[in-house]
């Protein structure tokens, strides 16, 4: 292990001795979640599940593009010009996403869904499945014409938005972190005041983990395609912290000698392919987290730092050099946070 990241301040107090280590676990929005905790107090872990599984259930009801008659699927398919009264987590969602799309010059884009489908990525066809085709370039044209986030109009106060016509959202790349908030929120309120949740690899901790010790957790590194050694580890004490991780491994298929990952640049519509492994981000949100760590994906690795270095975001980003060698670098923010 080569680097150790902790918060600069360390509040609360530590669980008492003697309390309880719990952990839960199961499948959500296509992937696992897990939820750690200490219990000083009285909860069965049949509470604590059916709190954590309403928080999960709620952001796929709204959120899920896979699920058909979620409010996202009911918006993308509605006819243009309509409006429509948007759930609390759905609206603070778009909110942000519309941030992230604004300040990454569209890199991170919400109204991506056509272009995810066409690669496969989305409730379409699948990229896994037999026969499936790369889409040809007049195809991805098509594609980039109902990708302009900008005509979305929506009204922050009432929580409105209108679908302009054939705009197909796409939250995958933010909604997992929202999920992680609401569940660390909702423990929170339950009176859990130490817990680590995790949903499809985005991480928050708060509190304390058993014994008294900050959460460790070690970010996700990526496979190594040739031979060559791997990263070195960084270990984050996540306390009141998130981390998001964003990698050109998680979901991706190789075609005709290339490989296509699940991020796609809605700037050409193609998958990226400028050579980063993956991006982490730590943020006190997991929401921005997620937003981060694919708004810098997507950008690479120099415009993506130059642009995490402008907002002071803690990123860590990991190239793929030609030799097969994985090569790292940090922003201020993040290294700020080494010990
Ligand atoms: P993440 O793992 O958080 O980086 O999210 C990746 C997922 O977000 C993909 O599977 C797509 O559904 C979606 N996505 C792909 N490219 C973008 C993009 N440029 N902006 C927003 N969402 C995207
Ligand atoms: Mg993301």
């Amino acid at each position: 292990m080569n680097r150790v990241l902790v918060p600069l301040r360390l509040d609360g107090a530590a669980p008492p001795l003697g309390a309880r280590s719990c952990a839960i676990g199961g499948e959500t929005m296509g992937t696992t979640w897990q939820v750690r905790w200490v219990a000083s107090e009285p909860l069965t872990d049949d509470v604590v599940r059916a709190a954590v599984q309403g928080e999960l259930n709620l952001v796929v009801a709204q959120m899920s593009t896979w699920l058909a008659g979620s409010d996202l699927d009911r918006f993308n398919r509605a006819p243009a010009g309509t409006w429509h009264t948007l759930p609390e987590a759905f609206a603070t969602v778009l909110g942000a996403a519309v941030w992230m799309a604004d300040a990454s010059g569209g890199a991170f884009n919400p109204a991506a869904g056509t272009l995810v489908d066409l690669w496969g990525f989305g409730p379409g066809p699948r990229y896994t499945d037999p026969g499936f085709e790369l889409p040809e370039q007049p195809a991805v044209q098509a594609a980039l014409a109902h990708t302009d986030w900008r005509r979305l109009r929506w009204d922050a106060g009432s929580g409105r938005a209108q679908q302009p016509g054939g705009v197909r959202l796409d939250f995958s790349a933010i909604a997992k972190g929202h999920a992680v908030d609401r569940v660390a929120q909702r423990l929170d309120a339950l009176g859990v005041r130490s817990a680590l949740v995790e949903v499809g690899g985005e991480l928050r901790g708060q509190g304390f983990a058993p014994g008294g010790q900050p959460w460790w957790v070690d970010l996700e590194s990526p496979p190594v395609r040739q031979a060559g050694p791997a990263v070195p580890t960084t270990r984050v004490a996540l306390h009141g912290l998130s981390v998001a991780t964003s990698g050109d491994y998680r979901r991706a298929f190789t075609h005709g000698g290339a490989h296509w990952p699940h991020t796609i640049d809605p700037r050409d519509g193609r998958p990226v392919s400028h050579g980063l492994a993956s991006v982490s981000v730590l943020h006190g949100s997991c929401m921005w987290a997620d937003a981060w760590s694919t708004a810098l994906m997507v950008l690479g690795p120099e415009a993506g730092m130059a642009l995490a270095v402008e907002h002071g975001i803690a990123a860590l980003f990991v190239r793929r050099e030609r030799s097969g060698r994985l090569a790292e670098s940090i922003t201020p923010a993040m290294d700020a946070l080494s010990e």
